[in-house]
């Protein structure tokens, strides 16, 4: 089930120290914990709003925040849909 995303988000599992914030803070659960770190579950869900990147501790996520989520949110006001960056649903 391998879907085509447009966003930017990017995580390097390594760097992760499995302090949670990234799930805490993720406002479309697009992370989960597996073994003691995180792991991306949701993937197509992330509106690169930014949240984990700036609280992860490690720096082991990167997303493209700004552009991304702006047009994620003009599309679901638009729509009346849930904001996603994803044209894969
Ligand atoms: S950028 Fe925002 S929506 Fe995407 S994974 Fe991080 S916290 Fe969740
Ligand atoms: S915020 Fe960073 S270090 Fe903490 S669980 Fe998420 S990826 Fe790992």
């Amino acid at each position: 089930m391998n879907k085509e995303c447009i966003n930017t988000l990017v995580y390097i599992p390594e760097l992760c120290i499995g302090c949670e914030m990234c799930w805490i803070v993720c406002p479309h659960n697009v992370f989960g914990a597996n073994n003691g770190k995180a792991e991306v579950i949701n993937g197509e869900a992330c509106i690169e709003c930014g949240a984990c990147q700036i609280n992860c501790p490690t720096a082991a996520i990167t997303v493209n925040s700004g552009a991304g989520c702006a047009s994620a949110m003009m599309k679901a006001a638009l729509t009346g849909r849930e904001p996603s960056c994803c044209d894969c649903k």
